[in-house]
């Protein structure tokens, strides 16, 4: 997810590496992370903050590897709005660069976040069915198979619900980050193909399918799925389109 420019660094953040990729963690990911999980059961609040932890930074990995393969490094941040990948310039020739992603490039990038989750809630399964346990599905508006609870043969309650949580937040927020929605992953999908599809007004097509489907989004987040966080979180995205929009109408975009 890409919400908000990076925070800057503090003396309190949490930094080391996965694989030659810098990651930082802002102190205020943890408290979002707390407020986040405090309506659930408060023993399983450290359970919880661990899951958003390794989640956001597994689908952030996604980012990272996939710009690594087109030749550009980055680096990673948790920060309050959730995780960044963030291109770092590379030397070229006499100065620094950042290499530009082709619109196809572009799309396999964004791609490779939602997919990594996807990979990693697949890996737990099989995991899952290997040790001789079970994964039960809800099947979302009917469509989509979600894993909602793992029973696990050993560990106990806290394992299994850890397991749940990870597939949850894995694939669910996978999904969600798949919507066409600037600037989520699918709204930078969908762009990227509208674009090359329309050079000259693939822009502002994917504005106004990002204003729809966030519009959408908020109601289906607040109706079927009684998440006040998702119509907020929704709601405030298509806002933020359609105020681009009606400022690239006006030529200042
Ligand atoms: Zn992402």
């Amino acid at each position: 997810m890409m919400l908000f420019q990076p925070p800057p660094p503090t003396q309190y953040d949490l930094r080391f590496s996965v694989a030659g990729i810098p990651v930082s963690v802002h102190p205020l990911f943890w408290l979002v992370a707390l407020l986040l999980g405090s309506s659930g059961d408060i023993l399983l609040l450290p359970v919880w903050v661990f899951v958003i932890f390794i989640s956001i930074l597994i689908h952030e990995l996604g980012h990272a590897f996939a710009f690594r393969r087109y030749g550009q490094p980055s680096r990673i941040v948790l920060h309050f709005s959730g995780g960044l990948t963030i291109p770092e310039p590379v030397s070229w020739g006499s100065g620094w660069a950042n290499v530009e992603p082709t619109p196809s490039q572009q799309i396999f990038i964004s791609l490779a976040g939602p997919v990594s989750g996807f990979l990693f809630a697949g890996v737990i399964i099989a995991g899952v069915l290997l040790a001789g346990g079970s994964v039960a599905t809800t099947w979302l508006f009917g469509l989509i198979p979600l894993p909602l609870t793992a029973i696990v043969p050993f560990g106990g309650r806290v394992v299994a619900v850890l397991v749940s949580m990870l597939l949850w937040v894995n694939v669910f927020w996978g999904l969600v980050n798949l919507v066409p929605v600037i600037p989520l992953d699918g709204g930078n999908v969908a762009r990227n193909i509208l674009i090359q599809v329309d050079p000259l007004d693939g822009m502002r097509k994917s504005l106004l399918l990002s204003v729809i489907a966030g519009g959408l989004m908020a109601l289906i987040g607040l109706i079927l799925l009684r998440s006040i966080f998702m119509a907020l979180l929704f709601g405030l995205l298509a806002f933020q389109s359609y105020q681009y929009l009606q400022g690239r109408s006006g030529g200042r975009f």
